[in-house]
């Protein structure tokens, strides 16, 4: 089977780690990204240098309309999707409770939970046997994110249990979903809680006393994407450095 790669949120980050990883593995590769082309186009020539397949596609995965879209799209330049990292993902400025408001909250959910949902639907419609799907979850799904983002916690716990519940529900198609829960790790994502440098302040804290890179997690997702990984559905891997 010629396997097809969608990866959400690509063009940073743990996506733009994955896209080389699955590359380097010799599957086509689908760059999705929202707002930065520049960076996109970057991973884009990283990823061809692999000798592979492989396009960038614009689409705020939020918006139905654009998901739908951006599949079509990559069916017709690559082929359908038979492989889909679910990866892009938000959080908001540090604060506690007293500092969500509806908005906010709808806005993370939207961005973290329901793109999932829709992602993983429009990519069921072009999979057939032996397909997989990984979900980028967060160990902030068990630990609450206290005082931080507890709205990107939850909206990490809801992909838990999606996770769950897809694998049970898609599993009699040999489609398989697992999900990956990052620790800390190395990229942009911290600023938008408004420190840039959480990476190192809270890496020390740690168990191994370091946060991890964006690599790490990259090879866990292509493990679950594997077929070495044919009987695992429903699984999570933990990167988190022993959190
Ligand atoms: P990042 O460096 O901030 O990169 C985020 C990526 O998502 C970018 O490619 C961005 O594209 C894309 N993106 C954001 N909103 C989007 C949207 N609405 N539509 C399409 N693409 C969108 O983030 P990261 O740290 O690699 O995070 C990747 C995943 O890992 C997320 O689900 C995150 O929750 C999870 N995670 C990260 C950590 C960590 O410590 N870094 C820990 C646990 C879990 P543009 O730049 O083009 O807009």
């Amino acid at each position: 089977m010629k396997k097809v790669v969608l990866i959400t949120g690509a063009s940073r980050g743990i996506g733009a780690a994955t896209a080389k990883v699955l590359a380097s593995q010799g599957y086509s590769v689908a760059i999705n990204y929202r707002a930065n082309r520049d960076e996109a186009e970057k991973v884009l020539a990283q990823v061809l240098q692999f000798g592979v397949e492989a396009t960038i596609v614009q689409a705020d995965v939020s918006d139905e309309a654009q998901v739908v879209e951006m599949f079509q799209q990559v069916q017709r330049q690559l082929g359908s999707v038979t492989h889909l990292v679910n990866n892009a993902g938000i959080l908001k400025k540090q604060t506690s409770l007293l500092g969500l408001d509806a908005q906010r909250i709808n806005q993370i959910l939207s961005t973290n939970v329901t793109s999932y949902f829709i992602c993983t639907r429009e990519a069921v419609r072009q999979m057939s046997s032996g397909s997989a799907i990984v979900n980028v979850s967060s160990v902030a799904a068990k630990t609450g994110s206290p005082n931080e983002y507890v709205d990107y916690a939850a909206s990490k716990g809801a992909i838990d249990t999606m996770t769950i519940g897809l694998a049970k529900e898609l599993a009699n198609q040999n489609i398989r979903v697992n999900c990956v829960r990052p620790g800390l790790i190395e990229t942009d994502i911290h600023a938008l809680g408004g420190e840039p440098k959480r990476y190192e302040r809270v890496g020390k804290t740690l168990p191994m006393e370091r946060g991890g890179k964006p690599e790490e997690v990259a090879n866990a997702i292509a493990w679950l994407l594997s077929d070495e990984a044919s009987y695992s559905s429903g699984t999570f891997i933990d990167v988190a450095g022993g959190l």
